[in-house]
């Protein structure tokens, strides 16, 4: 079982005339539970491949599985029920809503789950943000609270919906470098305590050094996979390309 499968995706844009090949040929297997690091410098296609992941996007070419599950051929209103079922989003830039409280953050996206009472609602609401170390802030709107704080509140509007994966896009690249690591850290928390799948991208080597699982991209092709031993250095498969890189990394 693996809770993401991507088969020989490709992804183009068209930019005027001129078509731009952000993905080519990306397989790729992972299971759940994993703390994964995409990484890469700017344009190498990470955020193309986490918004293919989250079912934000299409692949042009290509099979992508959520859960096992053939996500291809879905109408954009299945689409966007698996994503309010399934996937967490957290972005670089924050991404909350400036009128609401952080409480209201975090209730926001369970408003589009009519199987989840009011009752439930703020039963997870005041849940998840005792979790990110928030409980004093939950009537604070985003403009008073720090960026670190900001981002808390988006980790716990993306564990509300008790996602089986949370993809987060360059979740430290707007942080100082110690909130940065604390986020980690406490992203790493959830993902130990609630087997929560974590896919993150991110260029910073600091941030790398935090992931059990590696995968290295560079304009458009995955270059290399790594996994982090007991000694906590980095075994990497080179040059592993796509037809023999679908077994999942080992859990
Ligand atoms: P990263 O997140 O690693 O910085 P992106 O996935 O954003 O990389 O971009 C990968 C490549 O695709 C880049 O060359 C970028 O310019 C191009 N690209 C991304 N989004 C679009 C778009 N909407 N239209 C045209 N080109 C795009
Ligand atoms: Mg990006």
């Amino acid at each position: 079982m693996s809770v993401v499968r991507i088969e020989h995706v490709y992804k183009d844009y068209l930019l005027g005339e001129q078509k731009v090949q952000a993905l080519k040929d990306i397989t790729l297997s992972f299971e759940p539970g994993v703390f994964l690091a995409i990484a890469g410098p700017s344009g190498s296609g990470k955020t193309t491949l986490l918004n293919l992941i989250g079912c934000i996007d299409t692949p042009s070419s290509g099979k992508i599985y959520i859960n096992d599950q053939d996500v291809s051929g879905r109408t954009p209103d299945q689409l966007a029920d698996l994503r309010n079922r399934t996937i967490g989003f957290i972005f670089q830039t924050f991404n909350l809503l400036p009128v609401l409280s952080a409480a209201e953050n975090v209730e926001y996206p369970l408003l589009q789950r009519s199987d989840v009472s009011r009752a439930e609602r703020q039963k997870r609401v005041a849940y998840f943000l005792d979790i990110v170390g928030l409980t004093k802030y939950v009537h604070h709107r985003p403009n008073q609270l720090s960026g670190g704080q900001r981002q808390r509140v988006a980790i716990a509007r993306a564990l509300a919906i008790r996602p089986s994966i949370v993809l987060a896009d360059e979740p430290t690249a707007n942080l100082d470098h110690k909130t940065g690591e604390e986020i980690l850290n406490l992203m790493k928390q959830i993902n130990r305590s609630f087997k929560t799948t974590f896919i993150f991208s991110t260029h910073d080597k600091r941030v790398i050094a935090k992931a059990d699982r590696l995968v290295r991209i560079d304009d458009g092709e995955i270059f290399a996979l790594g996994v982090r031993s007991e000694t906590k250095t980095w075994s990497l498969a080179r040059n592993r390309r796509a037809s023999d890189g679908a077994q999942p990394l080992p859990g």
